[in-house]
């Protein structure tokens, strides 16, 4: 019986995000937590600021949600991404897989799905791993103390999607 060929042109080449499985929706997030990272927006602008304090979940030695099944229950607001926010992920960084493929944008070389080491995402210094402050600690209102310019500012913020 002959073997199944192994398809030449990997799945976020051929397929549109919203045509993906759930499978291969969750395998784009390339684990490198800038996503976890408190913002602040420009009212006036939307535009979107990174600083360097993370969700209060997140492993900084990792870039790791320290608990990804519940973190709902911890974090009530943490924005689990849909298929419904396809269109309108301007606020994700602008390295992020899902931002990137809805861009047109592809992926670059170090996303571990391309490399096919999932160390890469931290070895091209894009993830927040050992760069970050654990969220604990640090109020809102000093946000803006710990803005960082390491990851460009995002376009608008999130819409009111489900
Ligand atoms: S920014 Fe994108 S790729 Fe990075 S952790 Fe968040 S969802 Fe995953």
């Amino acid at each position: 019986m002959p073997g199944r060929r192994k398809s030449a042109t990997p799945f976020w080449e051929t397929k549109t995000l919203s045509q993906m499985t759930h499978r291969e929706w969750e395998s784009l997030c390339d684990g490198c937590g800038r996503c976890c990272l408190h913002k602040l927006e420009n009212t006036e602008t939307g535009e979107i600021h990174y600083t360097s304090v993370a969700c209060k979940l997140l492993d900084t030695d990792t870039a790791r949600c320290g608990d990804y099944k519940q973190r709902l229950q911890h974090v009530p607001d943490c924005i689990v991404l849909k298929k419904e926010h396809v269109g309108h992920l301007g606020w994700l960084p602008d390295s992020c897989a899902y931002r990137r493929l809805d861009e047109g944008r592809g992926l670059p070389d170090w996303h571990p799905l391309v490399s096919g080491n999932s160390d890469s995402v931290h070895a091209a210094g894009i993830s927040v791993r050992g760069r970050v402050k654990p969220g604990q600690g640090v109020t809102e209102a000093e946000y803006e103390e710990h803005l960082i310019d390491w990851i460009p500012q995002g376009q608008r913020s999130c819409p009111e999607i489900p």
